[in-house]
Parts: structure tokens; C-alpha cells; sequence
């Protein structure tokens, strides 16, 4: 058995049950092979791979709150803290009903790499609960969050662990979970990103993470002689990712026919208005559908997937782990993608993705397409540290320089192992190859 098969045997062992975990590692356990392979005998000696896919600290606690009928209700939260070698820990917290220990450890995981490829101080970690926001009253969201962070507290700090927002968290549930720290903690400091832009929040964050998917994407066009503007463009979901994704795509000339949430999927031959899309999610907190009302030439498709029979040149895929499977590869082969990009963590299978790689789809992971939110969760942290406040333009320009030089380091790593189009290899390759240097100088921990 190779070194990689038994750390692959061990998560599985000390993870039963676990598949979103099991999927993540056996996807950067495989790519990064042969770098490991160079180094075996050392690596073996110092258990690297057994420590990278072990958590340093897991914390699961109870969430208890009480709802508009008076109900007790208790919900199960959690903050993963997976590597601290790159700095604070730092990640997203979902809320979401299918939040388990198997997502938050894959969360978790692909955090550090992602982290290591943003060039930001910053370590891995993810948290959340099974709470579902959906529905929810605004005092009930906020009895939530305060009670969440009566515990969540007691694990984090600027210095420590900086969670941020990923489904479910937004500015509003930033802002609830950022008050209970002060109430309890008495300090006003960076211990959040994503906050509101009058108590420590940077410019910029809103959109980075969408930004950034474009501007990576971009470059890799560029770099097969290509640009996305006049391409037609798929999007999935309609939260924070994907309406920034939709505006910076449309910025930049393409045309984005598709938007969607967990009920169905909207189509737009005439490109998606990012200004219906913002008052409905952003103003109403409303559903997708409600799109064909203002705009009655475009259609709504209950109950379907963007990806079982849109047409695009490129596939931005931006809701949730998994959503496209091998069918959805295939279907859109055939009706002429030839480029996805993850918006979300791990969209896409694994058998998918292995179908798009062989058929030739450029295809760029999560872990360096979506890199662009968490880089600027860092300026934002920076911006906290030093009482200071960057301009929009100045966070654009330095998140556009962070996504090309992620392009780059992708590029150069899957170059290095003699597979210079497999960027899901060279993302998890330049990834660790960072946090092992980094967990070498520091006595392998
Ligand atoms: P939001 O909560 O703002 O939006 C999520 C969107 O995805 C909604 O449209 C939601 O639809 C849809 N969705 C969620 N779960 C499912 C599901 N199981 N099936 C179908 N649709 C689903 O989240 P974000 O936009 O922040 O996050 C989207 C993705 O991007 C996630 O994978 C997240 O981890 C990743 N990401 C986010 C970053 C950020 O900065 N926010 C940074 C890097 C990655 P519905 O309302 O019906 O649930």
C-alpha cells in the first residue's frame, strides 16, 4: 500500500461516515502524489500526511434559543480548526440544515489550502450549525447568533481564529454574532470579517469572492489566448458568490443566462439584471422565482438544475458542495462547455470533475477560484489591526493582483509535475507545498 492509500484508509477509519470529508482528501491526496512521492521517506518520519488530515482542534457545542412560539429549540454548532501553520485560523461559518461534522471537516481541510494560496497570513479552520435560517423571523435569527457566540467566544480572537460568513451568514447574522462578542468580551477588534462597513468592515468584501472567480477566470483565458467578454456564461445559486459573479462577468462583457436556488433555476437569454436579482435576495430576501416577475421574458424551471440543460461556453457553478454530477459533466460537454470554474467549495464530483479533466474542460478548482473572499477577509483583518480604512478601488486592485498571482502559482505548480492543464493538481500541490514549508520551520507543527 502506497503512503497516500494508508492516510486515505485512516481518514476513513477515524472519519466513518464522513463522505464530503472522505471525497476532499481523497481528491488532494491523489493530486499532490507525486510531491509527495519525492519526499516519502521524510514525510513518513514526521506522519505529515497524518497531521495534515487531523484536525488541530474540533469543537462541537450545543446552540440553545428560543423561537417566536416560545419553543426551546437546540440546534448543534461547531468550529473546526484545522491548521494554525499559516497564521489565525480562518474560515466561514454555514448555517445550514445539512451542516454535519463531514462538512465542516471538508470545509475545514480545503480552508488550509485555499488559505495557503491567497499569500495572506492566514490559517484553516470552518464552522457553522445545522440551523435553518430560511423562514426565520429576524428575532429568531438573532437569538440564534447571540447564543451561538455565547459559546463560539471562548475559541476565537484577532490573533486566534477570525471566522467569517459562508451560506447562511451574511452581513446580517456578521453583525448579530459581531455584537454578542462585545457584549461578552468587551472588546470592539477584528474577531470577524464580513462586518458592516461602520464598525470595522472592509470595502470590497461583498463582492471579492464573485470578483475573484471572474478575475482568476479571466486568466485563464487570457492564458489560452482567450477573454470571457462576449462568452455566454452559467451561473448556479443566487447568494453572495453567485449575484458578484453575475455583475463582475457582466462588467466584463459576457452574458450570464442562468441564476438559481434550491427550488429551480431562472433563464435569462437576454443576461441576468444584477439589479432585480439584488432587490430580490439582497432587499426582499426572497426566492429566485419572483425573478420572472419583473422580468417576463426570462423563464423559471421548478424543480431543476442549471446544469442539466443550459447551453454556456463557460460554467460558473456557485451554490453548494456536489452539484454537478457525472450526468451534468457530460450534458454539458455535449452542448459545448469547455470551461467550469468552482464559485462554490467542491461543486462539482469527483467522477465529474475526472470526466472534465479528460475531456479536455479547463477546469479550475474551488480552492483557488473562490480564494478571492477569504484574501480580502485578510485586508480586512489588516485594515482592523492597523484602525484603518482602504478604498474600494485600492481592495480591487490588490484582490485582482491576488487572483492573478493564485493563476500563476496553479499554473506553475501543475507545470512542475509535467501536467500543465491539470489545475486541480497544481492548486492542491502549490497549496501544500506552502503549508509544509511553513510546518517545517516551525518543527513540523
Ligand atoms: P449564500 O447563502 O449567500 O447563497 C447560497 C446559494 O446557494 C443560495 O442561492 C442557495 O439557495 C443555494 N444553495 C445552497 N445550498 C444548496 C443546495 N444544497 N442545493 C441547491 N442550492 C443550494 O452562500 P454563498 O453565496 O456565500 O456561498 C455559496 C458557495 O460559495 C458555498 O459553497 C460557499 O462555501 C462558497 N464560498 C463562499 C464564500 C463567501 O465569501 N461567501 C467564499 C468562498 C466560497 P437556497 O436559498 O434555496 O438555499
Amino acid at each position: 500500500m502506497t503512503y497516500v492509500e494508508e492516510v486515505m484508509e485512516r481518514v476513513k477509519k477515524f472519519n466513518p461516515g464522513e463522505p464530503e470529508f472522505h471525497q476532499a482528501v481523497q481528491e488532494v491526496l491523489d493530486s499532490i502524489a507525486p510531491a509527495v512521492a519525492a519526499h516519502e521517506e521524510e514525510y513518513r518520519k514526521v506522519k505529515l500526511l497524518e497531521r495534515l488530515i487531523e484536525p488541530e482542534r474540533s469543537i462541537s457545542f450545543q446552540v440553545l434559543w428560543v423561537d417566536d412560539n416560545g419553543e426551546v429549540q437546540i440546534n448543534r454548532g461547531y468550529r473546526i480548526q484545522f491548521s494554525s501553520s499559516l497564521g489565525p485560523y480562518k474560515g466561514g461559518l454555514r448555517f445550514h440544515p445539512t451542516v454535519n461534522r463531514s462538512i465542516m471537516n471538508f470545509l475545514g481541510f480545503e480552508q488550509t489550502f485555499k488559505n495557503a494560496l491567497t499569500g495572506q497570513a492566514i490559517g484553516g479552520a470552518k464552522g457553522g450549525s445545522n440551523f435553518d435560517p430560511k423562514g426565520k423571523s429576524e428575532r429568531e435569527i438573532m437569538a440564534f447568533c447571540q447564543s451561538f457566540m455565547t459559546e463560539l467566544f471562548k475559541y476565537i480572537g484577532p490573533n486566534e481564529d477570525v471566522p467569517a460568513g459562508d451560506i447562511g451568514v451574511g452581513a446580517r447574522e456578521i453583525g448579530y454574532l459581531y455584537g454578542q462578542y462585545k457584549r461578552i468580551t468587551n472588546q470592539f477588534e477584528g474577531v470577524l470579517t464580513g462586518k458592516g462597513l461602520l464598525y470595522g468592515g472592509s470595502l470590497g468584501r461583498t463582492e471579492a469572492t464573485g470578483y475573484g472567480l471572474v478575475y482568476i477566470t479571466e486568466e485563464m483565458l487570457k492564458s489560452k489566448g482567450m477573454t470571457i467578454a462576449g462568452k455566454t456564461v452559467a451561473v448556479s445559486g443566487s447568494g453572495n458568490v453567485a449575484t458578484y459573479t453575475v455583475e463582475k462577468a457582466q462588467q466584463m462583457g459576457a452574458k450570464v443566462v442562468t441564476v438559481s436556488d434550491s427550488n429551480g433555476y431562472i433563464y435569462d437569454p437576454d443576461g441576468i439584471k444584477v439589479d432585480v436579482l439584488k432587490e430580490i435576495k439582497e432587499v426582499r430576501r426572497g426566492r429566485i422565482s419572483e425573478y420572472v416577475e419583473a422580468v417576463p421574458t426570462a423563464t423559471y424551471h421548478p424543480g431543476k438544475s442549471v446544469w442539466e440543460e443550459v447551453t454556456c461556453d463557460i460554467a460558473l457553478p456557485c451554490a453548494s458542495q456536489n452539484e454537478i454530477k457525472p450526468e451534468h459533466a457530460v450534458g454539458l460537454v455535449e452542448r459545448g462547455c469547455y470551461a467550469v470554474c468552482e464559485g462554490a467549495n467542491m461543486p462539482t464530483t469527483r467522477e465529474a470533475t475526472d470526466y472534465l479533466l479528460e475531456k479536455g474542460v479547463w477546469f479550475l478548482p474551488g480552492k483557488a477560484s473562490n480564494a478571492g473572499g477569504v484574501a480580502v477577509s485578510a485586508l480586512e483583518m489588516s485594515q482592523n489591526s492597523m484602525r484603518k480604512r482602504r478604498s474600494f478601488e485600492d481592495v480591487d486592485a490588490e484582490l485582482k493582483e491576488i487572483m492573478k498571482d493564485i493563476w500563476a502559482q496553479v499554473q506553475s505548480a501543475a507545470s512542475d509535475y509535467g501536467q500543465p492543464d491539470n489545475y486541480v493538481m497544481g492548486a492542491n500541490i502549490a497549496g501544500f507545498r506552502k503549508v509544509v514549508k511553513a510546518m517545517r520551520e516551525q518543527g513540523w507543527v
